[in-house]
């Protein structure tokens, strides 16, 4: 029987397999065949004893397989839900202040400075890098005030093929770093700006992050006097 016309395939790995579905929390499968073809889409997940007819049936060689070893196993990528780029800048450090002073000393003053953009940039740059390097293939970002540089951010995903919403910071009151904030007004038609610029998955993006974002703070704020 002739096979219908399919892109051909970019991979195939040998190997174990550690997933979830709906039925398990975690799927251990050893011994398993993954084929992906030139799209990226992953076209079987198959037992190694399909081998043979998954080589026929895709036309690849055993020499095509790529075959990882005893410690070695594939995993989706991981989603994190709630991360602020700028703030990368000084991840790992820090640590020393509760929230609010935290807030005020370390972040609102350095969420300043991606007005800049080069600055923002090479920190920007380096957050998408790493958080994928680390297998992060899907991410919800916070940015700053600054549509420019929250759509510079974007675009630094896109070259890099991460999965993201972006959400543009909205802050009209700021007392305790007062040159860290905007108008009513600017940030109204900023986030119109932003939103028209990219696509509409960022306005989702926005409101996701300003409400896990606020809902995050108040409960922590609340936590901590507790
Ligand atoms: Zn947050």
């Amino acid at each position: 029987m002739d096979s219908p016309q399919r892109p051909p395939l970019a991979h195939v790995f040998r190997g174990t397999f550690v997933h979830s579905n709906a039925s398990a929390p975690m799927e251990v499968l050893h011994e398993h065949l993954l084929g992906v073809d030139e799209n990226g889409t992953i076209v079987f997940l198959e037992q190694t004893d399909q081998q043979e007819e998954l080589a026929r049936s895709w036309g690849f060689k055993t020499s095509d397989i790529r075959e990882l070893s005893n410690h070695e196993f594939f995993m989706p990528g991981m989603v994190d839900t709630h991360i602020h780029a700028p703030q990368y800048s000084f991840a790992g450090t820090r640590v020393d202040l509760p929230l609010l002073q935290w807030l005020t000393t370390y972040t609102f003053p350095t969420e300043a400075k991606y007005n800049d953009s080069d600055f923002a940039e090479e920190v920007y740059t380096r957050v998408v890098r790493r958080t994928l390097k680390n297998g992060t293939t899907t991410a919800c970002y916070f940015a700053t005030i600054y549509t420019d540089t929250s759509l510079l951010l974007a675009e630094i995903i896109d070259k890099f093929g991460q999965r993201a919403f972006v959400g543009k910071v909205c802050m009209d009151m700021n007392d305790s770093v007062p040159q860290y904030k905007e108008t009513t007004e600017d940030s109204v038609q900023e986030t119109e700006r932003k939103c028209l610029s990219r696509h509409t998955a960022f306005l989702m993006g926005l409101f996701l992050n300003l409400y896990k974002c606020f809902r995050y703070h108040a409960e922590r704020e609340w936590y901590l006097k507790q």
